[in-house]
């Protein structure tokens, strides 16, 4: 029986910020934490092809790609373990031609539908900048999911209509051929509970507890790098955005900002959200919650800045160059398959 695949991407188009670490890193770390990576076939990659569907730096875009990848590494994900994959998208063209053949099996109505679109096109100062890239990314991302057969996706909640869409892709694709060409990823709400998540995480931005926070949008002082120095991560959350309520709960309609912070606190500190809202609910003094995220971010953090200064550009090249080969050779496999039921071979 081959293992299930666990497969996740962080776009290269910036840095990462915690959100990031939360919705997408940690559940691979947890993984690994708990020694079940060996049960699993972990793909962890380089979306690099999805950098392009918003305004990036070109120049930094490849220096990027590998500095988002050691943070990886830095993080705990070990490079000598045989069930873990990192790559870069970019190198295994198949999924390129994947998503082009996965587009015609896809309707203009359907991808309209997509909510990340239209938040993103809201930010953009000109019409120009809304390309049919970033009207169309969700099938890139259907794209690398189905060419390795992947059940577990660990992804934030503004991935799930997309993971929604990849998963009726794959099931109108396999009754329109008559064959289980595509293995269907778990639902959504499934994947929250084999994650063991209270819920799929939507960390905010700590200025606008609105708005997720985001690589793609200016708001520094909203936004924890994960490069953030212990002062930074203390300002940014000292004056993170509250109420004037005067009591802590978990309440993501009235008290977006302290709900974000209890949610961060959450998450590091692998607490369930009874444990972290009976610790809270009801306290009045908001200062005592902001030095508890800022203790638990900075530990966090520093960890992983520490670990990152020991991480060589070399050993992580060559576990890409290697991983690069071995799975070229798994989607070309299944790209064939797909070839021959589409009438093409
Ligand atoms: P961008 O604004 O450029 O799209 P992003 O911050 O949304 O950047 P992505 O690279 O698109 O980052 O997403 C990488 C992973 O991080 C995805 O699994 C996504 O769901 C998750 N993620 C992104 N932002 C958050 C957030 N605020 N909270 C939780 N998870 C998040
Ligand atoms: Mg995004």
């Amino acid at each position: 029986m081959p293992k299930e695949v666990v497969l996740t991407g962080l776009r290269t188009n910036g840095a990462y910020h915690l959100g990031n670490y939360i919705g997408g890193i940690l559940p691979i770390l947890k993984l690994i934490q708990d020694n079940q990576a060996s049960s699993y076939q972990i793909n962890l990659f380089a979306p690099d092809l999805h950098s392009f569907t918003t305004p990036t730096n070109l120049d930094k875009l490849n220096q990027q790609t590998l500095e988002n990848l050691k943070l990886f590494v830095a993080c705990g994900v070990p490079l000598d373990d045989n069930n873990v994959n990192l790559y870069r998208q970019s190198y295994i063209s198949a999924h390129s031609e994947l998503t082009w053949i996965l587009s015609n099996f896809t309707s203009w109505g359907e991808m309209s539908r997509m909510t990340e679109f239209k938040d993103k096109i809201n930010q953009f100062k000109s019409g120009n900048q809304i390309t049919v890239g970033l009207f169309s990314y969700p099938i890139l991302m259907a794209a690398d999911i189905l060419l390795y057969d992947a059940t577990w996706i660990p992804v934030g909640e503004d991935q799930r209509q997309h993971l929604e869409f990849c998963r009726n892709l794959a099931q109108r694709f396999n009754q329109r051929f008559k064959k289980d060409i595509f293995k269907i990823p778990a639902d959504f709400n499934k994947q929250q509970d084999w994650l063991k998540r209270f819920e799929a995480p939507r960390i905010r931005s700590l200025k606008h507890p609105d708005k997720k926070m985001s690589k793609s949008i200016a708001d520094p002082k909203g936004t924890i790098m994960l490069s953030d120095t212990s002062e930074e991560i203390a300002q940014k959350i000292t004056s993170a955005q509250t109420d004037n309520l005067a009591s802590i709960d978990y309440d993501w309609q009235n008290q977006p900002g302290i709900t974000n912070l209890l949610s961060i606190l959450a998450y590091l500190n692998s607490k369930s959200l009874s444990d972290i809202k009976q610790n809270w609910r009801g306290q009045s003094d908001y200062s005592n919650l902001k030095q508890a995220v800022i203790q638990s971010v900075q530990a966090t953090l520093n960890e992983i800045q520490n670990s990152l200064k020991s991480v060589s550009d070399t050993v992580v090249l060559n576990h890409l160059k290697n991983r690069e080969v071995k799975l070229n050779k798994i989607a070309n496999q299944k790209l064939q398959q797909i070839q021959k039921i589409i009438g093409l071979r």
